[in-house]
């Protein structure tokens, strides 16, 4: 799957322009508000962002992954709340269906999340299986032609936007083979919505519990139709999602250098631009460095996903998708607190994006799986290689 290069470029550049021209003089009011105003995000449904990695037969763009990462490498470039309000959409709201979903799930479901009618998320992590999410403890108990929902989801990306859920509850024993995934639709009874979350960045994004109290949901929600097939379908979407993380990583780390760059070109100490000190020559140097290695290895990763069999797991590409996530991510991070220093105290100061930025990327590191995750997936990767 993927779109034909010229029609690519073209909407490669619309979206350029509509992050520079529509999304980043909006930054300060989505920071203020702690929202995405309704009629920007009404523009990026129309632009089709909510649908880029779903194919045209379901209304969607059809992107790549290696597409996908140049869309979601100029979306990086702005305040992450954008991003996250179509992101679960793009990613590990719907992904799960498309991989996994039976043609009539496929059907009903992906044309509206394409067009952003439905907004999804994707309910995994639980108050006490965030990391081991394989112990999640929600429960699914068949009862005639549904299953019964209990439990609690926690930190929900999208939870109060949410038209549905891509959530993981538990069928049978204990362990990754006992859980199912299942759509649910965010309005059937015993549904509740906790109170957002405060956080420490990416004002704008939405995130909060979910609880379920003998929640019906119909068998035919049951992703696939095969209970036991859920903790797959979530590793297979997380691999995905780990892709696009990565390109939202490098980015802001593009962002964060072009603002340390400007800084650095205006600020006068000693008589001199900052930016002619070779100390801080050095700073940008490491950051521009750094980037570039991690964008290289975004684009490699997403040609190796792309050239596996469609919704096939491949133990290679998740262990390469891992290394990406982990190095690009934490790259950032590194990016950020040399942004910070560049501007020195301004760079403490709310008035400047750097500051917003520098606590806006500390969230890759967490979700999606922490950096410690992504170490364990390439150790044991590594350890089981004959
Ligand atoms: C803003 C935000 C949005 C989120 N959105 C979603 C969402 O949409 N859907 C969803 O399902 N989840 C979501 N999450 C949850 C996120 O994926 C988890 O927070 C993350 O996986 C870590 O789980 P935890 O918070 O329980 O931390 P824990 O698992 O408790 O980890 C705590 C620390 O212990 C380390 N650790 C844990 N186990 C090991 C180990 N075996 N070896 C070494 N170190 C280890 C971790 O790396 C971390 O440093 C979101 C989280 C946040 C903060």
């Amino acid at each position: 799957m993927a779109l034909d290069q010229d029609t690519f470029d073209l909407l490669k550049d619309t979206v350029r322009r509509f992050v520079r021209e529509r999304l980043v003089p909006a930054e300060d009011a989505v920071e203020e508000h702690d929202d995405v105003p309704p009629d920007i995000l009404q523009d990026m449904k129309d632009l089709g962002l909510c649908g880029v990695s779903i194919p045209e037969e379901y209304g969607g763009l059809g992107l790549s992954m290696a597409q996908e990462c140049e869309v979601a490498y100029e979306l990086g470039q702005t305040a992450l709340a954008f991003r996250s309000a179509v992101g679960t959409n793009i990613g590990i709201g719907s992904q799960g269906i498309l991989m996994d979903g039976t043609p009539a799930q496929k059907a009903e479901y992906l044309p509206r999340i394409a067009s952003g009618e439905l907004i999804m998320s994707f309910a995994l992590t639980e108050p006490d299986a965030g990391s081991d999410a394989a112990s999640l403890k929600t429960r699914a108990v068949a009862d005639g032609s549904d299953y019964l929902l209990s439990g609690s989801k926690r930190y929900i990306t999208n939870a109060p936007r949410a038209g549905g859920f891509t959530l993981m509850a538990r069928t049978g024993g204990a362990g990754a083979s006992g859980i199912s995934a299942f759509i649910v639709p965010a309005t059937l009874p015993g549904i509740t919505i906790g109170k957002p979350d405060r956080k420490m960045g990416q004002r704008g994004t939405k995130t909060c519990d979910v609880f379920l109290d003998q929640v019906r949901v119909p068998a035919a929600n049951l992703i696939g139709g095969e209970p036991g097939k859920g903790f797959k379908t979530a590793m297979k979407v997380l691999d995905r999602g780990r892709l696009h993380i990565s390109a939202i990583a490098c980015g802001m780390a593009r962002r964060i250098l072009d603002v340390s760059i400007a800084y650095a070109q205006n600020r006068k100490q000693f008589g001199s631009r900052i930016g002619d000190f070779q100390l801080v020559q050095a700073m940008l140097a490491d950051s521009q460095a750094e980037l570039l290695a991690g964008w290289a290895l975004v684009r490699e990763t997403a040609r190796a996903y792309d050239a596996k069999p469609p919704g096939a797991s491949d133990p290679d590409v998740s262990m390469q998708a891992s290394c990406t996530k982990l190095f690009t991510t934490e790259m950032v991070g590194r990016v950020a607190d040399r942004g910070v220093q560049v501007h020195g105290g301004a760079g403490y100061m709310n008035e400047y994006k750097v500051e917003r930025f520098y606590r806006d990327v500390r969230l890759l590191r967490l979700y999606e799986g922490t950096s410690q995750i992504q170490q364990l997936v390439i150790g044991k990767h590594l350890m089981r290689a004959p």
